[in-house]
């Protein structure tokens, strides 16, 4: 799960890493009323979406008066901002982080993730800092220092200063990374964080280390364990078919094609989206409707892939097991009842009750082609969306 800028920086603050003075805003006055509660200006207005590369979007300005800060605030709120990350749809701004402007000297980037290969924490850190570390990573991968905490052992101070010197600081600002990467990995751990991100880190005149960004990422499986991040959700950011997913326990991933599918398993899902490829289209979806899903649960998943504008055809791959195969096609005949299919669907069903099922669908008077096998269903599902 995904949480704001400045719900990160709270984090942040409980653990004793340093971030600039701020607050969020809702409302142009809102704005005006945070940067006069910072005692200075300039002040910095920072629109709250979940993703980077606002900067370069026009979601980050600098606002020298209180009035600016209004005007500022009131062009990045309601704003549609486009990054690198939003994809050219962009995302509707609907607050902002008004900060205190600190100068920066220098910018650096950190960030802990887990790395799967060594079942290892890596901590990556690096002088190019400000800038798309992607980038980095792909042109000159050398500037990325990378330490691996076994998390059992956790965080050693060798690793710290493997960090430290590797970034060359002075030794003031050294010992201030070194408590920041302690605090952070902390933070990482006691969270069950996926990503914790500064970019950029900055070092200032007088040599403090501070997070000019945070980025904390939470895995989902883990919310439950954090009550203070379960009221971080903001169901604004996510996607609208997702959500609606998410509320009948469907397993929903939109994805950018243009065939639906409808499978149950995780496993299975899997596979129908690869041979939906291997038939020459691309999947408009992941769902895993699940073993034990209800015919309500069947129904639920076809009206939210029919709510999917972009979706020209339906692939339905059922292996009944614990969902039965008639219990799976009640869902699909409610689901027609309710909403129109308009497009077409072709259902490849196997397993317990296979007969009792293909008769309800048949008997439904339903416009749905059968399929032998899944090959044979990709194939027939590519070109009737085509
Ligand atoms: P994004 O990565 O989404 O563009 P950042 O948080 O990195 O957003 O902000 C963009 C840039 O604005 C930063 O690289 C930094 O140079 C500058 N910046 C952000 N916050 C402050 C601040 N409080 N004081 C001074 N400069 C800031």
């Amino acid at each position: 799960m995904k949480i704001h800028e400045y719900q990160a920086k709270e984090l942040f603050r409980k653990y004793n890493i340093p971030v600039p003075e701020g607050s969020v805003a809702f409302t142009p006055d809102e704005a005006a009323a945070s940067a006069e509660k910072l005692g200075g200006y300039p002040v910095v207005v920072k629109a709250q979406i979940h993703a980077g590369g606002r900067g370069k979007g026009g979601g980050v300005k600098l606002a020298k008066s209180v009035d600016e800060v209004k005007k500022v605030a009131s062009e990045i709120i309601g704003m549609t901002l486009v990054t690198r990350q939003t994809g050219p749809e962009g995302r509707l701004v609907g607050k902002v982080l008004v900060e205190q402007m600190v100068k920066i000297k220098r910018e650096f980037y950190l960030s802990i993730v887990p790395d799967r290969a060594t079942a290892k924490i890596v901590i990556m850190a690096s002088q190019a800092g400000g800038m798309d570390i992607e980038e980095v990573a792909e042109e000159t991968p050398e500037k990325i220092i990378k330490v691996f905490v076994d998390p059992l052992a956790g965080i050693q101070a060798y690793h710290c200063r493997e960090l430290s010197f590797g970034l060359n600081l002075t030794s003031a600002s050294g010992k201030k990374l070194i408590t920041m990467v302690k605090n952070l990995y902390r933070l990482f751990i006691d969270y069950d964080c996926s990503l914790v991100e500064i970019n950029p880190l900055g070092v200032t005149e007088d040599f403090a280390v501070i997070a000019f960004d945070a980025k904390v990422d939470i895995d989902s499986n883990a919310i439950y364990k954090h009550k203070d991040i379960q009221e971080y959700r903001d169901f604004g950011e996510e996607d609208p078919l997702e959500l609606e997913a998410s509320k009948f326990n469907l397993n929903y991933i939109n994805l950018d094609g243009n065939i639906g599918n409808v499978v149950n398993g995780a496993g299975l899902a899997m596979a129908t989206m690869d041979i939906i490829k291997q038939a020459g289209a691309e999947p408009a979806n992941f769902l895993d409707v699940g073993g034990g899903a209800t015919s309500e649960m069947v129904e639920n998943a076809f009206r939210i892939i029919l709510m999917d504008k972009k979706v020209k055809g339906i692939l339905v791959n059922i292996f009944g097991g614990i969902l039965r195969c008639d219990v799976f096609a009640q869902g699909v005949v409610q689901a027609a009842e309710k909403t129109d299919i308009d497009i077409p669907v072709v259902v490849r069903m196997e397993g317990t009750n296979v007969e009792e099922g293909r008769k309800i669908l048949a008997d439904s008077g339903l416009k749905l082609e059968t399929a032998i096998d899944l090959k044979d269903a990709a194939k027939k599902i590519a070109t009737l969306a085509a």
